[in-house]
């Protein structure tokens, strides 16, 4: 796929917080981007309510994001940056190039590749202790408004979001049963004096569709003993697990650290490790990355 300017200096996927921090560095520095997002600019930016410790006294992730996106209207309008909407499924590299295959068949070739893909939630047919039909992907709770719990809610998991969720809605005074791995213990502890969230440790749940609509959700609890809940909403808070696109190297976790890939692929954000997930680390580490490609011979030979 060619772009307003031929093939980029650099490809970047994903235009998160890493992914956008990585493209307003390249054309800092005179380098031309192309920019691949399959959603909206700014990434998780989006689901985030409140912030309190990113620089600059942003109050919400929208209103970042937004800025975000100005900011790549800007280096588009220069001639630095062009977005590519689409989903990317591999990258590779030869001796002289680093390329992203689309969806559509399509590729892009650069002098090197930044993958910031971030990170994806962990769908129930994913986890161990859940047995679940292959096509059940019901809503993550971190991005359910009150509204999106219709008559019984029974959350999956019990991973940080839980708490972030009941602390952003107060108000809510509806209860969530929440079914969890006994691993899930030391993060269910902060939501344990909240009477809102009925916790059930689980050893394994199995999901099957209710004939009347819902779920029921069957759970054996760590002493064996098995009880069927009836529910009409179905949320996961199951964890996350690293968006990583074959043609990465990956550790045992599926984590992508950048300093484990070829020597024009780079990887940015929360891609990189489950340690620093967070927006300044991922503005950072993406910015870093171009920076190193822009030191070494292939970027900058072109520049
Ligand atoms: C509910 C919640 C609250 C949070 N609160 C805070 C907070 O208060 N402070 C803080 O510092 N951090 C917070 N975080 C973490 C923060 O959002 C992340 O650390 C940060 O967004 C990571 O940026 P990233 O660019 O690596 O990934 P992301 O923001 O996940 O962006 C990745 C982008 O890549 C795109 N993408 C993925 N796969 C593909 C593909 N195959 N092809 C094309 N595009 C693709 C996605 O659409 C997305 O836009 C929170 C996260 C959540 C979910």
């Amino acid at each position: 796929m060619s772009t307003p300017f031929g093939d980029p200096d650099l490809v970047i996927v994903g235009g998160g917080p890493a992914g956008c921090a990585a493209a307003l560095m390249a054309a800092s520095l005179g380098l031309r981007s192309a920019l691949i997002e399959s959603n909206n600019i700014g990434g998780r930016l989006h689901v985030i309510g409140a912030l309190s410790n990113v620089p600059g006294d942003w109050a919400d992730g929208p209103s970042l994001a937004q800025a975000l996106a100005r900011d790549i209207r800007r280096i588009q309008e220069s001639g630095h940056c062009t977005v590519i909407t689409g989903r990317a499924t591999a990258v590779s590299a030869d001796s002289r190039s680093a390329s992203v295959t689309l969806a559509d068949g399509s590729t892009v070739t650069g002098n090197a590749v930044i993958a910031a893909t971030g990170v994806a939630s962990i769908t129930p047919a994913e986890a161990g202790w859940i047995s679940a039909p292959a096509d059940l992907d019901p809503a993550p709770l971190w991005r359910a408004r009150p509204a999106d719990l219709k008559g019984r809610a029974c959350v999956l998991g019990g991973d940080r979001p839980l708490g972030t969720w009941l602390r952003a809605h107060p108000d809510v005074q509806r209860q969530l049963l929440v079914v969890h791995p006994a691993t899930d213990d030391y993060k269910t502890a902060e939501v344990q004096q909240d009477s809102r969230a009925q916790l059930r440790r689980a050893r394994h749940v199995t999901l099957n569709p209710a004939p009347c609509g819902g779920y029921i959700v069957d759970v054996e609890a760590t002493d064996g003993s098995t009880t069927a809940y009836a529910c009409d909403t179905l949320l996961t808070n199951i964890g996350n697990r690293p968006a990583a696109l074959p043609g990465l190297t990956a550790d045992e976790d599926g984590y992508c650290p950048s300093d484990s890939q070829g020597p024009l692929i780079a990887t940015a954000g929360d891609l990189r490790s489950a340690r620093f997930q967070r927006i300044v680390t991922a503005q950072g580490s993406g910015a870093q990355a171009v920076l190193s490609c822009y030191y070494s011979t292939a970027v900058r030979a072109t520049a």
